[in-house]
């Protein structure tokens, strides 16, 4: 996501540095909130600790860096061979099965829904764990909230649990071994909060619904993750890639975009994490774009909105075209984005995007990044945000042609070197996430060779997580095969 007001700060810096670079047009000056960072353009900072064996690339001269790739360390595996398309990870036949059905009052700023799911753990499992992210800390603090109203399961459900607001526990009556199916219903009713500049929100003609069906927060391997909810702008935990068949009720009158592609009156996706609704009346641009299979792909704009679609439709086509290129191909057949009032910036979702009115270039194309880096590569997004904000910021940045230079960030004390530090750590320094995170997490990548080198890695890193859940040492360890001064560059950061 790139949104709210922790943003404001990346937004200044990078309306400076792209002036610098002589970038153009909208990037980071889309809709959202004032910006409030004292970062000066072109400012020479001391505060940021250049990493030794960075290869830091400059606007006057990137560093070169030697091909063939050097051998890595001992003990990882051999480099890369970038002139071959790495193969993805294959989707695990195993994974979650979603039915779901909401019903949406767009007057009232009410739904209520259903969602059915089969599940098949690989540990043995005496508990199943929902996460309700429409009780995060910013939903419910705007005045919205989800209460559960009825729970069910295959097996017997022995009791229910709520240890915290964004957290469902459902005990079972006897346990579920490893490759045993377990079915799961829970049902709700939900309070959107109004005008909210967030995923869940409605106002008049318009609704947003992200990441509001429970969702089995497993980890393959792992477990359940229980981390708390973040304070954060639209972030959440982990949820194993699924499959979807959501059907969504509204008035007459009112449109729906959402996440999958539309059968009949079902949104149906393969491989998608979560799932988020957008509900107005719009104005439409849709084209097909090779990213290299046929993606169709549509932007609407809410009523009363000026933003033109179609310029949407070119950023987003040239983006996802671009990234399939760079990372490899984009894995659904559907994009779409929904431009809704009283959003600053924009929220993504595998296939489905939320933008704020007026949101540049820049957000626009790290809307699309996270397609590769959160959609097809999950992760923990409470415990590794940089895996899914910093990548997709590297993404966003170098597709803007802005440069990476460290001397042009200006890094506050608390985001130093701390780029992999966790949304509990995030909340407590809100006003350096942006440049803690975003921007490092961009840098340590640009630091480790040419954009070309790093893409190469980012490629493999994709192919290898897909639709899995990645961590920072998966990531540190793909990298070294293209830099082999990775781990250290990166720990420089705070990665690793
Ligand atoms: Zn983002």
């Amino acid at each position: 996501m790139w949104g709210g007001a922790a943003c404001a700060g990346l937004v200044a810096a990078l309306v400076a540095v792209a002036l610098l670079a002589g970038v153009g047009g909208e990037g980071g000056t889309g809709g959202d909130a004032a910006p409030t960072s004292t970062a000066r353009p072109g400012a020479v900072t001391t505060a940021h600790r250049p990493p030794t064996t960075a290869v830091a690339g400059t606007p006057a001269s990137p560093a070169p860096v030697p091909l063939p790739v050097p051998a890595p360390p001992a003990g990882l595996p051999g480099p890369l061979d970038c002139a071959v398309a790495p193969a993805p990870r294959p989707l695990d036949s195993a994974r979650p099965r979603y039915v779901a059905d909401l019903a949406v009052d767009v007057v009232g700023g009410t739904a209520t829904g259903e969602v059915h799911v089969a599940f098949i753990p690989d540990l043995a499992v005496d508990h199943l764990v929902f996460r309700l992210w429409a009780n995060g800390p910013r939903s419910l603090g705007a005045g919205g909230g989800l209460e559960v109203t009825g729970v069910g399961a295959s097996a017997r459900v022995a009791s229910t649990e709520q240890p915290d607001p964004t957290t469902l526990v459902v005990r079972l009556g006897a346990p579920v071994q490893a490759g045993e199916t377990v079915e799961a219903t829970v049902a709700w009713r939900l309070l959107l909060p109004f005008r909210a500049d967030d995923r869940v929100a409605f106002g008049e003609g318009w609704a947003r619904l992200g990441s509001v069906v429970p969702l089995l927060a497993w980890e393959a391997g792992v477990g359940w993750a229980l981390a708390p909810g973040t304070a954060g702008f639209a972030e959440a935990s982990l949820a194993p890639a699924a499959d979807w068949d959501l059907g969504v009720r509204v008035a007459e009158g009112y449109e729906v975009l959402a996440t999958g592609a539309l059968v009949g009156d079902r949104w149906l996706a393969v491989g998608a994490r979560d799932v988020a609704v957008s509900i107005g009346r719009f104005r439409r641009a849709t084209a097909v774009v090779a990213a290299p299979g046929p993606v169709e792909v549509t932007v609407a704009v809410a009523e009363g909105l000026p933003d033109h679609p179609a310029t949407y439709l070119a950023t987003v086509s040239d983006a996802l075209t671009s990234f399939a290129a760079r990372f490899g191909p984009y894995p659904w057949p559907a994009y779409t984005l929904a431009v809704t009032p009283d959003l600053g910036g924009g929220i993504e979702y595998p296939g489905h995007v939320m933008q704020g009115p007026s949101a540049g270039d820049g957000t626009t194309s790290h809307e699309v990044a996270h397609q590769w880096f959160y959609g097809l590569v999950g992760n923990d997004q409470g415990r590794d945000p940089v895996l899914d904000e910093g990548l997709a910021t590297y993404a966003e940045l170098t597709h803007l042609g802005v440069a990476l230079d460290p001397a042009a960030w200006p890094m506050p004390d608390t985001a130093l070197g701390a780029a992999g530090q966790p949304m509990a750590y995030w909340d407590q320094h809100a006003d350096s996430y942006y440049e803690g995170v975003y921007v490092q997490g961009a840098l340590a990548l640009a630091a480790l060779g040419p954009p070309d080198l790093v893409d190469c890695g980012l490629r493999a890193y994709a192919a290898e997580n897909a639709w899995a859940i990645a961590t920072p040492a998966g990531l540190v360890a793909t990298m070294a095969r293209v830099a082999p001064a990775a781990p250290a560059v990166l720990a420089s950061y705070g990665i690793g």
